[in-house]
C-alpha cells in the first residue's frame, strides 16, 4: 500500500530506543525524513546512522530531554515546519498509591501530559496553515484499562486523552488529524525493567516473569516495536485522514471488553 506520505518531514520523539525507534524506523521506510530525539546522544546517533543507512531518508538530531522547556525549545528550533509528529517520553515510576505526593503528580503530568501538549500548540498552527498534518500520542493501555501501580501514568495520560477528544476536533476541519496510540506490553527495555521489578518481587527469573506475563495475554507473546510503527505509521498516512480523536489499543487482547 502506497502511504501517500514519502517526502515529508517527521518529529518523532523519544525514538532512539523501543516504541518511538519502531515508529521512526517505519516513517523512515515510508520515505519520511526524520528529526528524532533522545536523550542520550551515544544510543540516538547509533539508531539514525541506522535509519540513514537503511532507508536513504534525511534524518536530524538533537539530544536533549523532551519533557524539560529548554529541551522541547532545542527540538522544536531544529523542527522547523514538520508535517507529522509523534509525541513520546519515558514513563513515570511505578509506586503506591499513598506514597504519591504533589511533587510527583506533577513530575508525570509534565513528562506525559503537558509535554505532548506544548509540542501540538507549537506545531499544530503550522500544520493547520499547510492544510494537512498528523499527530500520534503515544500514551498507554493504562489510559482504558488502569494499571493499579503505574497511578501516575494512569492520571497523566487520562488528562492528555482528554485534551486530545477535543483538540482533535477543533483541528480536523483544517486537515489535521490527532489520534493516539496506546501500548499493552511490547518487547523493549521499558519491558525489561518492569520484568525485573515483577521477577524480584516474586523470587522468579527474568524469563519465568515474563512467560508468566505472555501467558495473560491472548496472543500469548509481547509486541513488537515494528508491529508498533506500521500501526503508527498507518495512522500518519494519507488514508488516516477520516480517523480523528480515536484510542487505538494495540494490546494482543490483553484488556478483556466487548468494545
Ligand atoms: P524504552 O524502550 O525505555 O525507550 C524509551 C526511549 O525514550 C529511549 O529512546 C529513551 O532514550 C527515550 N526517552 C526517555 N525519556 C526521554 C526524555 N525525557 N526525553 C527524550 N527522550 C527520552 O520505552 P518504550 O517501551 O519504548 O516506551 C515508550 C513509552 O510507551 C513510555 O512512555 C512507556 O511508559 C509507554 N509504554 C510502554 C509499554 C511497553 O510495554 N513497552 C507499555 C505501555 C506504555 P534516552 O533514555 O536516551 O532519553
Amino acid at each position: 500500500m502506497d502511504l501517500g506520505i514519502a517526502g515529508k518531514r517527521a518529529l518523532v520523539c523519544a525514538s532512539s530506543k523501543g516504541l518511538g525507534r519502531g515508529c521512526a524506523e517505519a516513517l523512515a521506510a515510508a520515505g519520511v525524513n526524520l528529526v528524532m530525539n533522545a536523550r542520550g546522544a551515544e544510543a540516538l546517533e547509533a539508531t539514525a546512522a541506522d535509519i540513514r543507512a537503511a532507508h536513504g531518508v534525511e534524518v536530524v538530531t538533537v539530544a536533549a530531554d523532551i519533557t524539560s522547556e529548554a529541551g522541547r525549545a532545542e527540538v522544536l528550533a531544529a523542527a522547523g515546519d514538520v508535517d507529522i509528529l509523534v509525541t513520546n517520553a519515558g514513563g513515570p515510576p511505578p509506586g503506591m498509591w499513598s506514597d504519591w505526593e504533589r511533587a510527583d503528580f506533577i513530575a508525570a503530568l509534565d513528562a506525559n501530559m503537558l509535554t505532548p501538549i506544548a509540542l501540538m500548540k507549537a506545531l499544530l498552527p503550522g500544520m493547520m496553515d499547510r492544510g494537512w498534518g498528523r499527530v500520534v500520542n503515544i500514551t498507554s493501555q493504562s489510559v482504558k484499562s488502569p494499571i493499579a501501580v503505574l497511578g501516575l501514568s494512569n492520571a497523566a495520560r487520562a488528562g492528555l486523552t482528554g485534551y486530545v477528544a477535543g483538540t482533535s476536533r477543533q483541528v480536523a476541519g483544517s486537515g489535521v488529524v490527532i489520534n493516539n496510540l496506546l501500548p499493552g506490553i511490547h518487547a523493549t527495555d521499558r519491558a525489561v525493567s518492569l520484568d525485573t521489578g515483577a521477577a524480584k518481587a516474586q523470587g522468579l527469573t527474568l524469563e519465568e516473569a515474563r512467560d508468566q506475563r505472555a501467558a495473560t495475554i491472548p496472543a500469548g507473546r509481547y509486541g513488537t516495536a515494528a508491529e508498533f510503527g506500521a500501526t503508527c505509521v498507518f495512522m500518519c498516512s494519507q488514508h488516516a485522514g477520516y480517523m480523528i480523536g480515536q484510542n487505538i489499543l494495540l494490546d494482543g487482547g490483553a484488556m478483556n471488553s466487548t468494545m
